[in-house]
């Protein structure tokens, strides 16, 4: 699903990461773990295809077959949008729309009609404990619950890959805790794969690969 290899970033002379190499199958939900500014949020937006690698002879990133690096912006952007979902430690719900105009909006970019938005936003809502909120503001609900509509947006398009930057970082224990039974639901029962950068300890442990990265590297 995702190989990486020889990856490096340079923001100037700091030189973030230093090599990294990655294989992340389908279906597997892997976390990266490691002490702050050990590059993790840097790798993840690079797989992520948010940000791009510092060019060097030997570097691969591959997603579902497809060489990233060889894309153009218009083509990675559309990339991106079909395949991939990202949930972040603030929900970046946008705050004048309500939960299921945030929902659609990466359906609408992909040029899905409102009707057919809209009823896979509300089955995804329903799905994630969510009925009764559809015409909510973000401001009108629990972190928990913003949280929700945000992994919602991030499933609308029926990603093969989600994304997720401390997505418990700012959310009580019961709530974090459901979000992370959250992931393996939508795992089991949608097969999607979860690549997660995490500070929490249970979330890291769950699961199936917890890869520690240091100092730019992944290490054992
Ligand atoms: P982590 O997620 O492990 O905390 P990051 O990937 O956020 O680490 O950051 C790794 C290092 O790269 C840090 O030293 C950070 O300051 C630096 N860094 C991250 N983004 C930028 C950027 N856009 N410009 C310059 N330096 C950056």
């Amino acid at each position: 699903m995702i190989k990486a290899k020889n990856i490096h970033k340079y923001y100037d002379n700091l030189h973030v990461l230093k090599g990294v190499d990655l294989t992340i199958n389908k279906g597997e939900i892997v976390s990266i773990v490691g002490p702050s500014g050990a590059g993790k949020t840097t790798l993840l937006q690079i797989i992520g295809t948010l940000d791009k690698p510092t060019t060097t002879n030997q570097n691969v990133l591959e997603i579902n077959g497809a060489s990233i690096t060889s894309l153009n912006d218009k083509a990675l952007a559309k990339f991106r949008n079909e395949h991939i979902g990202f949930i972040f430690q603030f929900h970046q719900l946008l705050p004048e729309f309500s939960a299921i105009e945030n929902v659609c909006i990466p359906a609408f970019i992909k040029g899905a009609n409102q009707t057919d938005a809209e009823l896979r936003a509300k089955e995804l809502l329903d799905f994630l404990g969510l009925k009764d909120r559809y015409n909510h503001k973000p401001n009108e609900l629990s972190g928990g619950e913003q949280q929700r509509v945000a992994v919602a947006r991030a499933l609308i398009n029926n990603p093969d890959l989600i994304f997720a930057d401390e997505p418990s970082g700012n959310l009580d224990s019961e709530s974090a805790e459901n979000l992370h039974n959250l992931f393996f639901k939508l795992r089991d029962e949608f097969g999607q794969t979860f690549v997660i950068v995490t500070h929490n300890k249970e979330l890291a442990n769950m699961a199936d690969r917890k890869l520690t990265m240091v100092d730019g590297k992944i290490v054992a």
